[in-house]
């Protein structure tokens, strides 16, 4: 089996997340697609008013109805607790999952700084890094970093593109309006259930 891998805070998960999710699933023929909410992203802060862990797993699993059968929330992360390092769960997953390939899906930004995450080496090992591609610039980028690590961690890189759709989470915890626009009905009703953000 072809198991995508698709990690973030998703504070709320949008169509940007679901934009991406779709052209990987698709290009890359994949039979299965996890969305792992992080539990502590180790890589930024989470702001103040941002929803709980529980509250990030249910709007994931909303969202992730827009993705189809092929796709599902898995709560490793949440259960695991502290901060939430992808080798980690690769490491998890490759025990659950020994006889499959995994492919690491991430945005550019988190492409471009992936030598500074914990155990690169270690997840160049254990799985494919697949990176959404927003555009021409984004390529070039991506193109640079690819080749160096694989030359340095022997990494194994696909680029997909995928349609800009210029949106983040960030953006969208500050302005209602553009919350609507972006993420699926049934997370906004959530929202909006909930209290979130605004
Ligand atoms: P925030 O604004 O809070 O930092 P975010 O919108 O970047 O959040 P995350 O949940 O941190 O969302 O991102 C999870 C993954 O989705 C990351 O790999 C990120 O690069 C990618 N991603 C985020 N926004 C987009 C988008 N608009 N299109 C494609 N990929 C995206």
């Amino acid at each position: 089996m072809r198991i995508g891998i698709y990690g973030g805070t998703f504070d709320p998960p949008h169509n940007g997340h679901i934009a991406a999710a779709k052209a990987a699933m698709e290009r890359l023929a994949l039979d299965k697609l996890l969305l792992i909410p992080t539990f502590i992203p180790p890589h930024k802060a989470l702001p103040t008013g941002a929803a709980s862990p529980t509250q990030r797993h249910d709007m994931a699993v909303l969202a992730t109805a827009e993705l189809g059968k092929k796709a599902e929330v898995l709560d490793v992360e949440l259960e695991r607790g502290g901060p939430s390092y992808t080798w980690e769960t690769l490491h998890l997953l490759r025990e659950r999952y020994p006889e499959d390939e995994l492919w690491l899906l991430m945005g550019t930004d988190m492409f471009l700084s992936f030598d500074r995450w914990r155990e690169p080496e270690n997840i160049c090992r254990l799985a494919h890094l697949v990176v959404i591609a927003r555009d021409e610039c984004d390529r070039r980028a991506i193109a640079r970093k690819a080749s160096w690590l694989k030359q340095t961690w022997q990494a194994q890189v696909e680029i997909v593109d995928c349609p800009a759709l210029p949106v983040s989470s960030t953006e969208i915890r500050a302005d209602r309006a553009r919350c609507r626009e972006m993420v699926p009905e049934k997370v906004f009703a959530y929202i909006t259930a909930h209290q979130l953000y605004f």
